[in-house]
């Protein structure tokens, strides 16, 4: 595991941390929590914390629970109190402020060892559930809900602009018509390793339908990415037993606006798609905001700039 070592007493954490070590786990070792905590805060690898308490320049439970906020469901931390013999109130009460385990001094370390294997397996099966209620499990990305809950923060807490893309995959059902259900998978999971790396938050958000969270305001430079993402897919061959598969996509580009939310922005992105695919699809649309607040028809408000120009309204 790799675990954070908190011991006031020099001589015990080198100690603790080498018989740690000797069993393969990566230890960070710190005298005092106030400083563990600010690496924790910012460096958020650890998925173990031992805290010695003797000598600690905060209480047990209090650091428990400190600990206990800065865990998440996606970064799960194995928490292990090692204290002097405690009576059954003090023992409950480091229990209910956070720990997973107290181990009361003088220590066993065959006990600690039996411990951390098995905060071992609770962290990977924990690891494994949140994996698989995010995920999409055909193509690795995003599923909704969580595409939707990092980019509603994400719009929440970025300083700067966001921008929006949305891709489908164009006739998709003749792709599965003519290649199979199993084909159509193949396709979808190629398309989705194009779009991996092309935003700060990517996710399938429906079955031939992925959108993509990208920090940056400024649309050509965005447009440019996107079309960048269109030729890749469009270039793909994927091969469907003797066959070769290929495939395009049309998009949608939308820049986010001050203290616009996702679905706002996703609206957006979504009407720019439209107008790719009524262009006659392959195309990347950008949604033009300032000519969506003059025209009631939300087709009229989009454009594709440049050569690839769409006329609309
Ligand atoms: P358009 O260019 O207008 O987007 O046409 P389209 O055929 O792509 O769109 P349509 O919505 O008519 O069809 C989408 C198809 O995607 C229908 C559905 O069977 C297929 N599909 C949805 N999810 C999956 C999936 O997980 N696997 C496969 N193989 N097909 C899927
Ligand atoms: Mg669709
Ligand atoms: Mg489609």
């Amino acid at each position: 595991m790799r675990l954070v070592l908190v011991a006031a007493d020099p001589a015990l954490n080198r100690s603790l941390a080498s018989l740690l070590e000797a069993r393969g786990h990566e230890v960070a070792g710190f005298q005092s929590w106030t400083v563990a905590r600010r690496q924790m805060e910012t460096q958020s690898h650890a998925n173990g914390l031992i805290v010695v308490e003797a000598g600690s320049d905060t209480p047990g439970p209090e650091i428990c629970w400190e600990a206990r906020l800065l865990a998440s469901d996606e970064q799960p931390v194995y928490i292990c109190l090692i204290s002097r013999p405690l009576s059954s109130r003090d023992f409950i009460e480091a229990l209910d402020c956070g720990a997973d385990d107290v181990l009361q001094l003088p220590l066993s370390s065959d006990e600690l060892y039996a411990r951390l294997r098995a905060a071992q397996r609770l962290i990977q099966a924990q690891r494994k559930l949140f994996d698989m209620a995010t995920r999409d499990s055909l193509t690795g990305l995003f599923n909704r809900p969580a595409f939707f809950d990092r980019a509603t923060k994400l719009c929440r807490e970025a300083e700067a602009p966001l921008a929006a893309i949305m891709i489908d995959i164009d006739h998709f059902k003749s792709v599965n018509d003519r290649h199979g259900h199993a084909g159509g998978d193949k396709a979808l999971r190629a398309v989705a390793d194009c779009l991996k790396a092309g935003g700060d938050i990517v996710g399938r958000i429906g079955g031939e339908e992925f959108a993509l969270l990208v920090e940056g305001g400024d649309a050509g430079a965005v447009f440019r990415s996107a079309d960048g993402l269109r030729q890749h897919i469009a270039g793909q061959e994927i091969s469907v037993g003797a066959t070769i598969l290929r495939l395009t996509c049309s998009f949608g580009v939308a820049i986010g606006e001050r203290s616009e939310n996702i679905d706002e922005l996703l609206r957006k992105a979504d009407w720019a798609l439209y107008a790719a695919k009524r262009s006659g699809r392959n195309k990347v649309a950008l949604f033009e905001t300032e000519r969506a607040r003059a025209f009631s028809r939300p087709d009229s408000t989009i454009r594709v700039p440049g050569p690839r120009s769409i006329a609309l309204g």
